[in-house]
C-alpha cells in the first residue's frame, strides 16, 4: 500500500438543500440548508468532506463564501502542492493558517476518506472508535408556545428517541422547560442556549436545577469561560460547553478552570477529526465526558461525526443523524442505517463509509469549481 497521500484534484460544490420545516435557535431561523462539499481525487480514489457552514454567519463566523474563498486561495493549492506522509502532516500544514476551522475540517475529512479507502479501513476504526452503533437524540428548535414545544417533543419521543434537547433563550425558557418537564417527568431532557444569556442571568440559571436537566449547554458567550466556571460551581446540573471549545488548547483551559462538566465537540468547529480526537482524549484524562454535536447538513458531514461518536469517551447521545428529518435530501446513495428509531450504525466500509449520489448532488449544486495539481 502506498502510504503517502497525493491529491490530484479538488472540486468544491456549493449546495442548497430545502428543509422540510424551519429550524429556529436563539440567533435566528433557517429554512434552507446551504453548505459546501469537497471532492478530492487521488489516483482512482475519491474522498468527500463537508463544510457545515451557512450562507450567513449564523452559528460560526465562517460562511459558504468564506469557505470557497479560503479553499480557493489557500487550502486547495496547499493540499495539491505536494505528497503528504499522512493526515497529521496535513493537519499541521493547515494549522499554519489562522482560523477557518470549518473549511479545514471539511478538507481534512476528505483526506481521511481518501486515506481510509487507500488502506481499506473505516475512519472510525482509524480513530480508535469502539462502538458499532451510537444513540442519537434530536435538537428541538424554538416554538411559538409552550404547548407547541410539548407537541414537538411528543412527536420526537414517538419516533423512538430517548434524549431530547430543546433550544432556549431569554423569554423562551422557564415556561417552556416547565411545560416539557411537566408533560414528560422522566424524559432525559437538556437545554441549549447557544450563548443567549449574560453573566447577570447567572442566579436565575442556577435555579434551573429544579428541572432535573441532563445538562445545560452553552448558556453564556463563547469567550466567557470565567462565568461558565462560576455557573458550574453554583449548579448541580452539569454545564456543557459547545461554542467555547474551538481548539484543544481552549479545551485544556476550560478543564483547568473547571468551566465545563461536559463538552460537546463539533467536528467542524474544532477544525476536524484530528482535533476532535485530541479534545476527546484530553477530556477523558480530566474525566469529563463528551458528546458529538451536529449541524444541519448532508450525510457526508454526518458520517464524519458518527466516526467521532464511536469513540469511547463520547458518552452521551449524539445530535448527528437526528437532524435528518429536517433535511429534504441527504445526498447519499444509501441512507445511514438506523435501529430502534434512535440509533445509527457507524459506517464500517473503508473511509467515511458513504457514497455520494452524483445526480442528487448535481440537482442541489448552485456552483462548482475544480483545482488540479
Ligand atoms: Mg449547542
Amino acid at each position: 500500500m502506498d502510504t503517502t497521500i497525493r491529491i490530484d484534484s479538488i472540486t468544491a460544490y456549493s449546495f442548497r438543500i430545502p428543509l422540510t420545516r424551519s429550524f429556529r435557535i436563539s440567533v435566528g431561523e433557517m429554512t434552507v440548508k446551504e453548505g459546501i462539499l469537497f471532492e478530492g481525487r487521488s489516483g482512482g480514489i475519491c474522498g468527500w468532506g463537508e463544510a457545515a457552514v451557512d450562507r450567513i454567519p449564523f452559528y460560526t463566523t465562517e460562511t459558504v463564501g468564506s469557505v470557497l474563498d479560503v479553499s480557493r486561495q489557500v487550502f486547495c493549492p496547499l493540499l495539491l502542492s505536494r505528497s503528504w506522509s499522512g493526515i497529521s502532516e496535513i493537519v499541521a500544514a493547515l494549522d499554519c493558517y489562522r482560523g477557518h476551522r470549518f473549511a479545514k475540517a471539511a478538507l481534512e475529512a476528505m483526506c481521511w476518506d481518501i486515506r481510509g479507502k487507500q488502506g481499506g479501513r473505516s475512519v472510525a476504526h482509524m480513530l480508535g472508535g469502539t462502538r458499532a452503533w451510537v444513540e442519537t437524540g434530536p435538537s428541538v428548535g424554538m416554538k411559538p408556545s409552550p404547548a407547541g414545544l410539548v407537541e414537538a417533543v411528543a412527536h420526537e419521543l414517538e419516533q423512538g428517541f430517548h434524549r431530547i434537547k430543546i433550544k432556549v433563550a431569554p423569554g423562551k425558557d422557564d415556561e417552556y422547560i416547565q411545560a416539557v418537564r411537566t408533560a414528560f417527568p422522566a424524559v432525559s431532557l437538556m437545554v441549549d442556549a447557544n450563548s443567549a444569556y449574560h453573566p447577570a442571568d447567572l442566579a436565575r440559571l442556577a435555579e434551573w436545577d429544579q428541572y432535573n436537566l441532563l445538562m445545560i449547554e452553552q448558556p453564556f458567550n463563547e469567550h466567557d469561560l470565567h462565568y461558565h466556571a462560576q455557573l458550574c460551581a453554583r449548579m448541580t446540573t452539569p454545564v456543557c460547553l459547545d461554542e467555547s471549545i474551538e481548539t484543544p488548547h481552549l479545551a485544556d483551559c476550560a478543564m483547568k478552570m473547571h468551566a465545563a462538566d461536559i463538552v460537546n465537540i463539533k467536528v467542524c468547529r474544532v477544525g476536524g477529526l484530528t482535533h476532535t480526537l485530541r479534545i476527546h482524549d484530553l477530556c477523558a484524562k480530566h474525566q469529563i465526558p463528551v458528546w458529538i454535536g451536529s449541524r444541519l447538513g448532508s450525510g457526508v458531514a454526518t458520517a464524519a461525526r458518527l466516526a467521532a461518536a464511536s469513540l469511547p469517551n463520547a458518552s452521551f447521545p449524539t445530535d448527528a443523524g437526528a437532524e435528518r428529518a429536517y433535511v429534504a435530501d441527504d445526498l447519499l446513495t444509501t441512507p445511514l442505517e438506523t435501529r430502534n428509531g434512535c440509533e445509527l450504525r457507524v459506517p464500517s466500509a473503508p473511509g467515511l463509509g458513504i457514497e455520494v449520489d452524483r445526480a442528487r448532488l448535481a440537482a442541489c449544486t448552485t456552483h462548482q469549481e475544480t483545482q488540479t495539481r
